[in-house]
């Protein structure tokens, strides 16, 4: 189990970002407009310091834009603030994320000096061409690169991939998996394509230049990644945009935004374990299935998604789902009464 965290969020949206990812508003995704400064993250710390102590971890995350990539005097500013609080034990650790071609030994070496402990790459994609259409403007070498890069120099070492972006396609969805896999990382993200206004892939996708990402092919796709992770031991610890109030107002155009993508994600995985096991079961049967107390919602699925599925596909007169003594994600045949 995951230690229990406190995150104290910290935006620099676009900072430093030279590049133009045809996905990428970072003021519309992180709903912030403002860029961070020292006085931003003395100021986040500070409130955070007022608090009562948790037990939890407490956690500085620079979030958005290419941290590595902000100009020196401003990076140094925003790191010393971080590394003060670390040293008033105000904070008990520091992470950013950047792009994997913004990272280097002496880079690592200055993050090193100020006491971050976790980097995290926005790697997108291993593919090259669906790098290129996306106007990612680095290689898949470079994320690899970069990856053995951060893990040498000790830091926890976190990748962000997407799906659904301009040239993809599930196949290469699952290679660049296996690929940041390969990697070691200490944890990923994935984050399907969400059409946000304003970028250059809203006017693509306008222009009737790139299909969207669907929810449904998200769900699909995600349902192959996710046990594809957690088989080799890399867990998941984001799946899909935060939700915010910008992006659910409608900055959101199209694509694979919804507030509960991981649930929807879990619970179609469930879906594909229950259709497996019930393949020799004969219509008209009354079925009662148990899933693990803490995930019959899951099991269930959204408006009892799952469950109108099944009891279609299978043609069963019923079909009920039980809380038993099992673990996350295993699923057991509790009764079957033929018809
Ligand atoms: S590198 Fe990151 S911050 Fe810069 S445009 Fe691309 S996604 Fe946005």
């Amino acid at each position: 189990m995951r230690a229990r965290e406190e995150i104290i969020p910290v935006f620099v949206p676009h900072l430093g970002c030279p590049y133009h990812c045809v996905f990428c508003d970072q003021r519309r995704i992180s709903g912030q407009t403002e860029a961070a400064t020292a006085r931003t993250v003395r100021e986040a710390i500070q409130k955070a310091a007022a608090l009562p102590r948790t037990g939890a971890k407490r956690q500085l995350a620079f979030y958005g834009g290419s941290f590595t990539a902000i100009p020196l005097p401003e990076q140094e500013a925003l790191l010393a603030e971080a590394k003060a609080g670390l040293d008033r034990g105000e904070i008990d650790a520091v992470r950013l994320s950047t792009r994997p071609d913004a990272v280097d030994e002496a880079v690592l070496e200055r993050l090193k000096r100020y006491g971050v402990e976790t980097v995290e790459l926005g790697a997108q994609s291993m593919d090259e061409e669906v790098l290129r259409l996306s106007g990612r403007g680095h290689t898949a070498r470079a994320v690899e690169t970069a990856s053995r890069l951060v893990k040498a120099a000790g830091f926890r070492l976190i990748l962000q991939m997407m799906t659904g972006l301009p040239g993809d396609s599930p196949e290469k969805d699952l290679e660049t998996a296996r690929r940041l896999i390969a990697l070691k990382p200490d944890g990923v993200r994935i984050y399907p394509t969400v059409i946000v206004r304003g970028t250059a892939l809203y006017e693509l996708w306008k222009a009737g230049c790139y299909r969207e990402h669907s929810v449904e092919q998200a769900v699909e796709v995600c349902a192959r990644l996710l046990p594809l992770f957690e088989e080799a031991g890399v867990p998941v610890i984001r799946l899909g945009l935060n939700p915010t109030e910008e992006l659910s107002g409608g900055q959101a155009a199209g694509g694979a935004y919804h507030p509960a993508l991981g649930e929807l994600v879990r619970s179609r995985i469930w879906l594909e374990k229950a259709r497996t096991l019930l393949a020799e079961t004969e219509p008209g049967s009354a079925v009662v299935l148990g899933a693990a107390p803490g995930q019959i919602s899951q099991a269930v699925g959204q408006h009892r998604e799952n469950i109108r599925r099944l009891c279609a596909e299978f043609a069963l007169s019923e079909l009920k789902i039980r809380p038993a003594a099992l673990k996350n994600g295993e699923i057991s045949v509790i009764s079957v009464e033929k018809a």
